[in-house]
């Protein structure tokens, strides 16, 4: 029996360029892609790693949605938090099709309902988190009905450099392989290029089809406030909240401060806006942050005076305006935060106050690299866990290993996220850590501790990037395409600070 012929390649790509065409409007009622959809969508069908790179709110999800729909196998989703990959099942429902979602927040119960839908087929689309995806049932479940596409929400989290790093991406290559290796679709908004050098080595993305369509965001209108002192700088926050502006002074709105002393000084000073004053911070019970967010999520137009732990899952569409009080730590920092404003597409303000008084507060957050000697006491400390506590398999925790460790717990869990990141630990899920090798070298704990100190310097020179950006005259929209390298200026009206390009919709 002769082999069946194939279609030209011409004939072919033309077919599935109409099919495409004719799933975007029956599907989601799309009359045309937008930039980059198109190239996403044909490098997921035809089993290529991709990275895509594009800006909050120009339509990522579809990349994935629209080649998923169409491919026979599950899609798996991994996203770094669980209220995203609710909102991205939700998505996935409206379109007709079931999905299920594989986390921690649900009950046995439900699990066992989900494994079923899989198993059977019933679930084309498949959401979870990199620590579920730790546990090998899990994966060979998924093994067995056939992935066809990996798809890996919020890429950046996988970089170190990058202000999101989630130590759990570092093991989804692992996760791949035990997936049956299908292609991997790795998204991100904001990622400058050793950034993405960075996504592309933890992931281990082979030959990837690159799709950077620009980080321009012409509603966003970017600003920086210079101030002298605290005193100066509360004032201006407070005659920023209280001026006259098309910007709805009863819209909501977040103020990132670097300190949680800060944030709850300045909910409590500017309580007397005309609307709700609420905090976000690391440092607060976990009842309490979950009562806070809702409150911002769902409840009237409030200002949120927050930390950077504020962050991935905040999508709500309306924020406004968004203030940075005190200086972030990186331009990639900056525009991740600061791009929560404005998701609906409608005018929003980004403005950073600036005091050079913040430098060194940053610089200070920069320091402490880790050194050689310290990454053999934590791995020996692994080492020595693992045989007094892993015997179920399922790792040790960073609690019990600090009781026999003499490292202070965060240098104890940063050398174990540097062995991780070398193939010699894992994080286990739920704080818990395994040891993958039982030897390390000093040759290996000397490279690591020179790689920790090359990043406290690439932390420095980021900082210094960052007071460029908030000192300098030139278009601002320029200095974040410059260092995202995604685009060159475009020619639409700016609406920086810097340009004064100012239109109506804007003050
Ligand atoms: P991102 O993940 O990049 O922030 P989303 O995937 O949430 O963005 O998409 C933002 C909005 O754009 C959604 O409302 C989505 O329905 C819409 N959208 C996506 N693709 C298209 C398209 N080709 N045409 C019109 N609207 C689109």
């Amino acid at each position: 029996m002769g082999v069946p012929e194939r279609p030209p390649t011409v004939f072919r790509t033309m077919h599935a360029t109409q099919k495409l065409s004719s799933r975007l409007s029956d599907n989601f009622g799309f009359d045309t892609f937008r930039p980059g959809q198109h190239q996403a969508c044909s490098a997921a069908m035809q089993g290529r790693d991709t990275l895509v790179l594009m800006a909050t709110g120009s339509g990522k999800s579809l990349c994935y949605q629209l080649p998923g729909l169409e491919l026979e196998g599950v899609t798996v989703v991994v996203s770094p938090l669980i209220s995203l990959a609710e909102d991205q099942a939700a998505h996935i429902r409206e379109l007709g099709t079931h999905a299920a979602v594989l986390n921690s927040s649900k009950s046995k119960k439900q699990i066992c309902q989900y494994r079923e839908d899989i198993r059977s087929g019933k679930a084309e689309f498949v959401f979870t988190t990199p620590e579920r995806l730790q546990q090998s049932d899990i994966c060979d479940l998924l093994a067995e009905v056939g992935v066809d596409i990996f798809v890996i929400d919020e890429a950046h989290c996988a970089s170190q450099w990058g202000h999101d790093f989630r130590p759990d991406y570092l093991c989804l290559h692992h996760a791949r392989q035990r997936l049956g290796n299908p292609p991997i679709l790795a998204m991100t908004a904001t990622a400058s290029p050793k950034t993405i050098v960075e996504i592309i080595r933890c992931l281990k993305l082979s030959d990837p089809e690159m799709i950077a369509t620009g980080i321009t965001r012409p509603n966003l209108r970017l600003d920086v406030v210079a101030c002298v002192g605290e005193k100066e700088k509360t004032s201006a926050l407070r005659d920023l909240f209280q001026a006259e502006s098309d910007l709805d002074a009863n819209e909501p709105a977040i103020v990132y401060c670097a300190t949680t002393k800060t944030c709850e000084r300045l909910r409590d000073e500017l309580s007397d806006l005309p609307m709700p004053t609420l905090c976000y911070h690391g440092r607060m019970k976990q009842s309490l942050r979950s009562e806070s967010q809702s409150a911002f999520m769902d409840g009237p137009p409030a200002v949120m005076f927050a930390t950077n732990a504020f962050g991935l899952g905040i999508d709500k569409p309306d924020i406004r305006r968004v203030v940075h009080y005190d200086l972030p730590g990186s331009l990639e920092a900056y525009y991740q935060e600061a791009g929560r404003a404005g998701r609906d597409g409608s005018a929003a303000a980004c403005t950073l106050f600036f005091d050079r008084e913040d430098i060194g507060l940053q610089k200070m957050f920069a320091s402490g690299a880790i050194d050689s000697s310290q990454l053999m006491t934590a791995h020996h400390t692994l080492v020595k866990g693992i045989e007094r506590w892993g015997d179920d398999g399922d790792g040790v925790s960073l609690t019990d290993l600090k009781r026999i460790s003499p490292l202070g717990r965060q240098t104890l869990k940063q050398c174990l996220q540097q062995l991780a990141a070398r193939g010699y630990a894992a994080p286990a899920g739920r704080g818990r850590w395994a040891c993958l090798l039982d030897t390390i070298d000093h040759a290996v704990t000397d490279g690591i501790a020179a790689d920790a100190r090359m990043r406290c310097e690439d932390r420095r020179i980021a900082i210094d990037q960052m007071v460029s950006y908030a000192e300098s005259s030139e278009c601002r929209w320029t200095i974040l395409q410059k260092h995202f390298e995604t685009s060159s200026a475009s020619d639409q009206l700016c609406r920086c600070g810097n340009c004064g390009g100012v239109d109506a919709d804007v003050a």
